[in-house]
């Protein structure tokens, strides 16, 4: 088992030569049985297998992966987090995500380079500025910070942004500096560790291809290694939960669609903090190795594939150059793309299923990234106790047919478009 990593721990294997430093998690062998199996290494498995194990002492738990930990989205998105919502059910929950963020590191004895540099978001109309009020209120009601920027305000932080574009005029920004970014792989791999530390066993290459059901109830999964018992299966797998789920025979409210990230060659510090263009829909950031990370909408069809097609980098590219033209000479190093999990509303969904001992994590969108440590916390509450918890009251499956949706964006029943 990996020991605390520490300043003492550290210096002393640095005289030895770094000879001795064990592997950050085990690779055992899968066991006939488990209390609960979590399907998909994702950051929301991994996280849903350390809170089984820290918050509820469940430490016969296993993290199905059919990759290797941290090949999903976890390890593809642009990393940001943040909590600036507005509606009542994802506020609570996004800001108890944005707290356990705060505390992680320590937490899990794991460096995810967590920096809350804040997030901005520019407004470029007068109906934007009021909506951005109004969600600034809202945030601040709950509790959560908020700040009104005007236009100078904003034009200190980033006067290398286009003010005075004929189209697109930046007239201000909401910005919440509690938000930031951190390093998405290594959150998936502080969970690992951090799980495996309290016995949770983290099975690689290990693909669910069946679920095993007795008179209706789960009792275990089928898997490349192997069919393995259980009475409790949560599901946990982004992009892939429609796929998955089908093989409950269920079908889920969810599609799935590619989303493009991309980086740029190294420059000087030139962004000081997340920034979202309000005209189209591009965010951006700069990485501590001098990379502006960068990304826009979805490719807008359904897919399965992880790479994303030409004119999607074009439009996104267009943004980019639109808010800040100083951009157009820097040349883009890396593109990827990861399968999001696009639920009908817009929002996640962490409930029981109508099949027994059957649990789903699912439909994060393109926000998941920042829900990871409440995402865990929560789902791991529910496979625990077989009740949601507080913050997570509002996720649930049966709001498609109750109507009770939570539509951040007002975009309708139409999941390419929240
Ligand atoms: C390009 C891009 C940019 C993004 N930017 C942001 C952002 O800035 N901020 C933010 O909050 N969110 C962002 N997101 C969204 C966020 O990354 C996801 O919502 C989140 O990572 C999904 O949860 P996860 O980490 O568990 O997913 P994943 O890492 O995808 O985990 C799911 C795992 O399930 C595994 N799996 C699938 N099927 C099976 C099976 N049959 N058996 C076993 N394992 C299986 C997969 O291999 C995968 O590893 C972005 C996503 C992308 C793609």
């Amino acid at each position: 088992m990996a020991r605390r990593y520490s300043i003492f721990r550290l210096v002393g294997e640095a005289l030895r030569g770094h000879r001795r430093w064990e592997p950050a998690w085990r690779d055992p062998e899968p066991k006939p049985s488990y209390d609960v199996i979590v399907v998909g290494g994702g950051g929301h498995g991994l996280a849903t297998a350390y809170y089984l194990a820290k918050n509820h002492g469940l430490r016969n738990v296993a993290v199905l992966e059919k990759g290797w930990i941290g090949s999903g989205n976890v390890g593809r998105n642009t990393t940001i987090i943040r909590s600036n919502y507005l509606l009542p059910g994802n506020i609570p929950f996004y800001e108890w995500s944005m707290q356990l963020w705060e505390g992680l590191e320590q937490d899990l004895n794991y460096n995810s380079m967590v920096s809350q540099r804040g997030v901005l978001n520019l407004f470029h109309s007068d109906s934007q500025r009021d909506a951005f009020v109004r969600r600034g209120n809202a945030m601040r009601l709950h509790g959560v910070d908020g700040e009104f920027l005007g236009r100078d305000d904003v034009r200190k932080l980033i006067p290398m942004a286009d003010f005075d574009n004929a189209r697109f005029p930046i007239r201000g920004g909401l910005l919440q500096r509690r938000g930031g970014t951190a390093r998405h792989d290594a959150v998936a791999w502080g969970f690992a560790r951090a799980a495996d530390r309290l016995g949770v066993d983290i099975l690689q290459n290990c693909e669910v291809v069946g679920i095993r059901r007795e008179r209706g109830a789960v009792v275990g999964v089928d898997t490349t290694r192997g069919f393995i018992a259980s009475r409790r299966v949560g599901l946990a797998c982004a992009g892939n939960t429609s796929r998955v789920a089908a093989l409950a025979g269920l079908r889920l409210p969810i599609e799935s669609h590619v989303l493009q990230a991309f980086v740029s060659e190294g420059l000087k510090p030139l962004l000081p903090c997340v920034v979202t263009f309000g005209a189209g829909h591009f965010y951006i950031s700069q990485s501590d190795k001098g990379g502006l990370v960068f990304g826009g909408s979805i490719d807008m069809y359904n897919s399965y594939a992880q790479r994303g097609n030409l004119p999607t980098v074009e439009e996104v590219c267009e943004e980019g150059v639109a808010l800040f033209p100083c951009l157009s000479r820097v040349r883009v190093l890396r593109s990827w793309g990861g399968i999001m999990d696009m639920s009908m509303d817009g929002s996640p969904i962490i409930d029981r299923t109508p099949v027994d001992g059957l649990y789903l994590n699912a439909g994060w969108c393109y926000g998941g990234f920042k829900a990871t440590p409440a995402s865990g916390w929560c789902f791991a509450h529910l496979l625990a106790t077989d009740q949601p918890y507080v913050a997570a009251t509002a996720y649930r499956l049966d709001r498609f047919a109750t109507g009770r949706l939570i539509d951040e964006r007002g975009a309708g029943a139409q999941p390419n478009l929240h």
